[in-house]
């Protein structure tokens, strides 16, 4: 099995290409030696334990979850490296870097051991979500502890009835001698495990019967001021194809002491500005699991000598191959494009609409890449030995959290068409794409014709990414005498570049 590299070049330069260099304060040297080190870190200790994680996972012993064993050390160093607090302000101990930098080191994490990423990568959402809402104090007591890596942080939104309908959470805070919760989440993500010392809720709860509106969010600690453990407790871990080392908890709240976090019925609302970091989080993933599965293949199909040759050189092998590779390429293009724009605030309208169209395209990318991983690896692919399986189920679920793909395409054509802003902000962006622009207009007239669009949601979505996709691709082949391998990308450019019609096809089948 091919040791994990991360894909630092094909990063740096899609950074490059997609502009961040006019991110306030963005420093290429700096962005290009944390990248650097994080690497190296991920090559050295983060890969080696990812197989034995997903072969071991995480387990409920007597009401706590004990992750693998062999993740200890590694977060140890996580933590010692001070790779928690990378976003976290200075003033809380933290680095200070922005959402782009993590954006590198988090895609690198995600590629190395996707299961271990997703229990430490909601710390800077937590952070975030402190930053903007909490209050002075909530700030000064919870920054610091998730910043050194003391505490790992949960979102706590899924409930069993209660899941793409965010309207049917029941779980109920009440005002007694301060904010107690109680009620059951499930499916929540590192609700509980034995790498920090504790764990940090946000959760959200029913604070009045008023729709969507009675809806506030919280902030729990798993243990109370004076070390007795909260309220909450785990009461199941579910077992699932993929992930097996991100323990994926059902907790029952039983008036857990809890802080409002923000204004009361503003639960949605605060969710919902951190939605946009936490979607473009997911496209990494799903880039990351992408890439992963190309560096893989490429290996393999350059040493296994099939018909007289290598595999890499049949067509049909090389056509496998070139498309993983402009998958993840694009996919991490468009991620970069979005996380450009919400980082220097230019252009809010567009990165509403580019967000779940990133997401959308990154996580599909990630499982077709990994399905043609398995196909370049024959038998081999099937089975444990080269991972490409585990790839592929780990990447499936990416596609269903943080808004299953199906909600995001019909958001596209109900709530975005009809603000209309977003998709005329998209289409100013595709004005670089004259050839393409007119096929997407008369599409979007067509949807928004339609007395119902969401039988034509996710053809509307294909195409919409699709045209994203495109400029990605222009901006990227632009910039290709920046990259090592410029005829990669000149080549990957003209294999991109059959996918629009292909798209305009489905959508027209689709009506
Ligand atoms: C491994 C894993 C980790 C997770 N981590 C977390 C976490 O940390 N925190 C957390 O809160 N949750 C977490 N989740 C839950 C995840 O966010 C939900 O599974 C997701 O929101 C979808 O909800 P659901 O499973 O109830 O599916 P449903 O909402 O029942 O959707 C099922 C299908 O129906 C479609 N659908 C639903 N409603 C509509 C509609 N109105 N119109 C059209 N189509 C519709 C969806 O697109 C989907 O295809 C996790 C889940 C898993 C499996």
């Amino acid at each position: 099995m091919k040791p994990f590299t991360a894909p630092l070049d094909d990063i740096l330069f899609s950074l490059y290409a997609l502009g961040a260099d006019r991110i306030p304060d963005w420093d290429s040297d700096l962005v290009r030696e944390v990248a650097g080190h994080f690497a190296a870190f991920a090559e050295g200790e983060i890969a080696p334990v990812d197989e034995e994680g997903d072969r071991v996972g995480a387990v409920l012993e007597n009401g706590r979850v004990r992750m693998p064993p062999c993740f200890q050390p590694v977060y140890r160093s996580y933590v010692e490296q001070g790779w928690c607090g990378l976003t976290a302000p200075e003033a809380f101990g933290g680095q200070g870097m922005g959402a782009a930098v993590l954006g590198v080191t988090s895609e690198i994490f995600s590629g190395a051991n996707i299961s271990l990423q997703m229990v430490t990568g909601l710390v800077p959402g937590a952070i975030r979500t402190l930053m903007h809402f909490g209050t002075a104090a909530q700030q000064a007591q919870n920054i610091p502890p998730l910043a050194a890596g003391d505490w790992l942080a949960t979102m706590c939104l899924t409930e069993p009835g209660a899941g793409s309908d965010l309207s049917r959470v029941r779980t109920r805070a009440v005002y007694e001698d301060g904010w107690k919760i109680t009620g059951e989440k499930i499916f929540i993500s590192g609700g509980d495990q034995d790498m920090s010392q504790g764990v940090f809720h946000l959760i959200l709860a029913r604070t009045s019967d008023d729709g969507i509106r009675g809806l506030s969010l919280f902030l729990a600690r798993s243990e109370r001021a004076d070390g007795t453990r909260n309220a909450i407790s785990v009461t199941r871990i579910e077992e699932k194809m993929g992930l097996h080392a991100s323990p994926t908890c059902q907790l029952a709240f039983d008036g857990a002491e809890a802080e409002l976090v923000g204004e009361l019925g503003g639960g949605l609302k605060a969710m919902f500005t951190m939605m946009n970091h936490a979607r473009l989080d997911v496209s990494l993933q799903g880039a990351a699991l992408a890439a992963r599965a190309t560096d893989i293949a490429r290996k393999y199909a350059a040493d296994r000598v099939q018909g007289g040759r290598s595999i890499d050189q049949h067509a049909d092998v090389a056509r496998m191959l070139d498309d993983m590779d402009m998958l993840a390429i694009g996919g991490r293009g468009i991620a970069h494009l979005a996380l450009v724009l919400l980082e220097t605030g230019e252009a809010p309208g567009l990165v509403e609409a580019l967000t779940p169209v990133a997401k959308v395209f990154c996580t599909d990318a990630a499982s077709m890449a990994a399905d043609l991983g398995i196909q370049v690896l024959g038998g081999y692919g099937y089975l444990r030995e080269y991972r490409m399986e585990q790839i592929a189920r780990d990447a499936r679920i990416t596609r269903i959290y943080e808004g299953a793909n199906g909600i995001h395409a019909l958001a596209l054509v109900t709530r975005l068409a009809r603000l209309g802003a977003p998709l005329d902000a998209l289409a100013d962006l595709a004005a670089e794409r004259p050839d393409l622009l007119a096929d997407w207009q008369a599409a979007r007239s067509r949807v928004q014709a339609l007395a119902d669009p969401a039988p034509v949601a996710t053809a509307f979505m294909g195409l919409t990414a699709e045209l994203v996709h495109q400029i990605v691709w222009s901006r990227l082949r632009a910039a290709m005498s920046q990259h090592p391998d410029p005829h990669r990308i000149e080549r990957l450019a003209a294999v991109a570049a059959r996918r629009f019609p292909m798209a305009k096809t489905v959508f027209e089948a689709a009506l």
